[in-house]
């Protein structure tokens, strides 16, 4: 565990963003040119007389938080601190680390995977009485995922087999369990396909699709306390991501070499 004084310093972080964000040179977001000058923190175009700071053309722009609570609260998120705990850490209010978390996932890279090969498929609810139903897919044996949550009275064959046309690569091994929605649903998407019956106590084929319902459960309670309906999408979304990139997770230089560029000008 990160303790303050083992965060890196403020100029070693603004190092690290400066090349994550910039590359090995300066240059002006506007104009692309490298003849720029340096004043105390900020920069100034020298062709077109932007003036420009390390963070000025980015989603992090207008931060009020000092570098190093940034940080902090960035490796609190990767490592899956609850927002209160990290509200402890950091001095920051509930809110406000709420609102860092909920900005860290809005940035993360869009990520839309094809399943292929043996693929394992169920939905569940979430939400209590208003909620939404999610369809979950899983390949087997790899951290590959897709998802899609509808209102619940949309679990049908119409959209289930929509959501293997959008997710699922033609003529893979789709595993379900015995659910009505998925009778024939080889006629409407063509997956080789078969179903376990859990009244004859057949749970092989959707064991691990389970599981991952199960994990995503405790991280939502875990790491959010509550979710309402309405963010139940992106939480959904930060889980799926969490889970097929771990990589990204490592370190908060990690996540920013993945989400952190100059945002094309206006
Ligand atoms: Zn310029």
């Amino acid at each position: 565990m990160y303790q303050l004084n083992q965060i890196p310093s403020e100029a070693q972080i603004k190092k690290y963003l400066r090349r994550i964000i910039f590359g090995k040179n300066i240059y002006c977001p506007r104009c692309k040119t490298s003849h720029t000058v340096v004043y105390e923190n900020r920069y100034r175009c020298l062709k077109c007389r932007t003036k420009f700071s390390l963070l000025s053309y980015t989603w992090l722009n207008n931060m009020k938080l000092s570098l190093q609570q940034f940080w902090l609260l960035l490796y609190c998120w990767t490592i899956q601190i609850p927002v209160r705990q990290a509200s402890t850490l950091t001095s920051l209010s509930d809110i406000t680390v709420y609102e860092w978390y909920t900005k860290f996932r809005r940035h993360l890279p869009a990520d839309k995977q094809i399943l292929n090969h043996l693929i394992q498929l169920d939905e569940a609810y979430f939400g209590g009485k208003q909620g939404k139903a999610l369809f979950l897919a899983k390949e087997v044996g790899t951290r590959k995922l897709a998802y899609q949550l509808v209102p619940k009275d949309w679990i049908t064959r119409e959209v289930a087999s929509w959501f293997l046309e959008e997710n699922i690569a033609p003529y893979a091994k789709l595993n379900t369990d015995g659910a009505a929605i998925y009778k024939e649903i080889n006629k409407w998407w063509p997956v080789y396909h078969t179903r376990d019956i859990h009244k004859k106590w057949e749970f092989e084929k959707t064991s691990e699709i389970e599981g991952m319902f199960g994990v995503m459960r405790t991280f939502i309670r875990r790491m959010y306390h509550h979710v309402t309906v309405d963010k139940l999408s992106e939480i959904v979304c930060e889980f799926c991501y969490r889970f097929s990139h771990p990589e990204m997770y490592g370190s908060p230089r990690h996540y920013l070499e993945n989400s952190l560029y100059i945002v094309p000008t206006r």
